[in-house]
């Protein structure tokens, strides 16, 4: 792979972790040289929280070299269907958000020259960053520290559900998906 970044990344523990190598990763790898440059590698404990507004193969490529990951809380998905990434550093509340430039527009006639998925990756590896991205601080409000929040059984499934998701149904605690069931019944 061709690929110019100043920060050595481990590209092929990247592509094992997400199990192929395409486009989507590949910005992913991009987003990740930008956070690890102005951010830096500080996701170890919570330190750095991320918000998604994608849910695309980039996610991993994020999850795998910045340590914000879904399980410890510090990826916050929001499905907007962006390629829109803000990053927030606990430490001092530094955040940049970081959106993905649209791809230029073939001029009017002018068919698109066809791409194959190998070029359109070499084609994001070796981007300028500034081409692939617009990358701008922000100011925002920290989002929570994951906490552990007390669980209710469901009366209906007895499965434990976290206080916040629980519904309530004539008085009685209901997980979402038993909740559902009994209020949609025809
Ligand atoms: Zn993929
Ligand atoms: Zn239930």
């Amino acid at each position: 792979m061709n690929h110019p970044t100043q920060i050595p990344l481990d590209i092929q523990g990247a592509q094992r972790f997400h199990g192929h190598f395409c486009p989507g990763l590949s910005l992913g790898i991009r987003i990740s040289e930008i956070v690890l440059r102005e951010i830096g590698p500080h996701s170890s404990d919570e330190a750095v929280v991320c918000i998604a507004e994608t849910d695309n193969c980039a996610l991993d490529a994020i999850q795998y070299f910045t340590g914000c990951s879904a399980g410890k809380g510090n990826l916050i998905q929001r499905d907007y269907g962006k390629n829109v990434f803000t990053f927030i550093r606990r430490s001092d509340g530094k955040a940049i958000r970081i959106s993905a430039r649209p791809a230029p527009r073939p001029a009017e006639g002018d068919p698109p020259a066809p791409q194959s998925r190998e070029q359109r990756i070499q084609a994001i590896l070796s981007a300028p960053i500034n081409e692939l991205f617009e990358v701008r601080p922000v100011e925002i409000e920290m989002p929570d520290k994951a906490c552990i929040l007390t669980s209710i059984p469901c009366v209906e499934c007895g499965e434990a559900t976290m206080s916040t998701r629980v519904r309530y149904f004539r008085g009685q605690p209901y997980c979402i998906p038993c909740y559902k069931a009994l209020t949609q019944k025809p």
